[in-house]
């Protein structure tokens, strides 16, 4: 019996492969298609001062329709794309996207920065920075209100090139997250080689934040040492006003998550800036 289970557990798993293989080459093809008939979309979650309450930033996060495979989470696309080399464009275009659009913003009245995500194999491409640079050019947003969000598994994965590569933005003035903080390996320490400007504290200890006293006490710790270094800290996922009173007590800089705003398309994020600066002056 265990023999025959055995057996039909190597069929289920080969299939799986076989299928998650065929559901891969799916994406890939619709996805070329999506970037040559320009069927990928940003969204944009606001990103929040809590002193002031006010929005500073805006995140892009790609969105994709597609009118088979129905809306494909970033989660299933972004590897996909970077398997492929296709990240090389759609990261391209969404930063083209979310700069026209911060600048529009900007021409609107509400001079708030844009937070990029960009994946290793992006930056790890020769003409990046001069890709990031015309960019600018392109659509006349200052380097200062660009901020790229990178992971820390991935710095730590490639520190010495990450490094030289961060210098590197520094002097274009562009200014660098760190993303989903605190789920990689990195020490602390690292953050002053790498002169980050700001740490994104990932929503798995946001989460936490308001079960276990001890996450709270490692939220504490992980602000102080950031604020310490001159670096701002963003917590990500915040769902609730109970988070949000913890991330206050531990003296977290901002705040993004769906108790503020799900992530928009343009018009909608923009109404929420108008909306929020009536509020508030
Ligand atoms: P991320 O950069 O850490 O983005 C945060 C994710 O959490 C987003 O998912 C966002 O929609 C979601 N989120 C925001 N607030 C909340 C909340 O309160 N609760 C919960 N449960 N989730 C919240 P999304 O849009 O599905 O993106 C997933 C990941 O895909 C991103 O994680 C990022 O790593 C990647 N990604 C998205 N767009 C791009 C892109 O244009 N380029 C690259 N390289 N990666 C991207
Ligand atoms: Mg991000
Ligand atoms: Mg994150
Ligand atoms: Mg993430």
């Amino acid at each position: 019996a265990a023999k025959g289970a055995g057996g039909n557990q190597y069929q289920f798993f080969s299939e799986t492969l076989n299928m998650k293989a065929q559901e891969r080459a799916a994406i890939e093809r619709a996805l070329r298609e999506a970037l040559e008939k320009e069927q990928i979309s940003v969204h944009y979650q606001p990103q929040i001062q809590l002193k002031t309450g006010r929005v500073v930033a805006m995140e892009a996060l790609a969105r994709w329709y597609d009118e088979n495979l129905g809306a494909v989470a970033p989660a299933r696309f972004i590897p996909v794309a970077e398997q492929t080399g296709l990240i090389r464009e759609l990261g391209a275009w969404v930063l083209k996207t979310a700069c026209a659009q911060c600048k529009q913003w900007h021409l609107n009245g509400h001079p708030i920065a844009i937070s990029v995500n960009v994946s290793i194999k992006q930056v790890m491409q020769e003409d990046f920075s001069e890709m990031v640079v015309e960019t600018l050019l392109e659509t006349g947003l200052e380097p200062r209100f660009l901020d790229l969000e990178l992971t820390e598994s991935m710095l730590m994965d490639n520190a010495a090139e990450s490094v030289a590569l961060l210098r590197m933005f520094k002097s274009l003035g562009v200014k660098i997250s760190i993303d989903d903080f605190g789920t990689g390996y990195s020490s602390l320490s690292y953050m002053k080689n790498f002169s980050v400007d700001r740490i994104k504290i990932d929503q798995s200890f946001v989460r936490d934040i308001t079960i276990r006293e001890d996450a709270a006490g490692i939220v504490k710790a992980i602000v102080a040492i950031g604020h310490s270094m001159g670096v701002t800290v963003i917590a990500e996922g915040v769902e609730s006003k109970e988070e949000e009173a913890k991330l206050r007590a531990c003296h977290c800089d901002e705040v993004q998550g769906y108790l503020y705003a799900r992530p928009m398309p343009a018009a909608e994020a923009e109404a929420y800036l108008r909306a929020t600066d009536r509020s508030i002056s």
